[in-house]
């Protein structure tokens, strides 16, 4: 399974064409479009396309759950359990399998917390709240630490991302502020 969490994808110079094989160019092919890369020897328009990640946010007892990430981008900082959601993969299937490889733990999704894109970014964050079912929180694939989070204790300094704010906030606010 593909599991590279580029973050960075954005930033990957493509210079072929994945068809043909022949040199890419960029074109503006629409005014009010950004530019396109374009084969020069097929014309086939490569599209980059968004990266679409899916995740869950859940408290144990209380607490919310983060993982602490062992891999670049953001090493060393805190997460919430997700990943790329695979092609033909459903949205909510693939929150939670990414919860079960890198928390351990089986969830049953409780709603769509929000959406969350920013610009000059590749990725699409789709972010349920969710429900541990089983297992026990434990770190693994590709984070070297779990931790249970008091809505007070959220280390709001050494967060991986701007959707995991974001995100945090939203559910703390929806889903916690009755219990603070
Ligand atoms: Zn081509």
């Amino acid at each position: 399974m593909e599991h590279d969490k580029g973050h960075a994808h954005g930033h990957i110079e493509y210079r072929y064409c994945p068809r043909c094989g022949g040199g890419l160019e960029k074109r503006i092919l629409k005014v009010i479009e950004p530019a396109r890369l374009v084969c020069e020897k097929c014309s086939f328009i490569f599209y980059l396309d968004p990266k679409v990640i899916a995740g869950t946010i859940f408290t144990i007892n209380g607490r919310v759950a983060l993982l602490r990430r062992g891999v670049e981008p953001a090493f060393g900082k805190w997460v919430f359990p997700g990943g790329y959601v695979d092609r033909g993969e459903s949205v909510r299937d693939a929150a939670i399998r990414e919860t079960r490889e890198e928390a351990n733990v089986e969830v049953r999704l409780r709603g769509l917390l929000n959406v969350y894109s920013y610009p000059r970014s590749p990725n699409v964050i789709v972010v349920y709240a969710a429900e541990v079912v089983s297992g026990e929180l434990q770190a693994c694939d590709e984070s070297v630490e779990a931790g249970a989070f008091g809505p007070a204790e959220i280390p709001w300094e050494e967060l991986g991302f701007d959707s995991t704010r974001d995100a945090l906030q939203d559910y703390l606010r929806l889903y916690l502020s009755s219990k603070t």
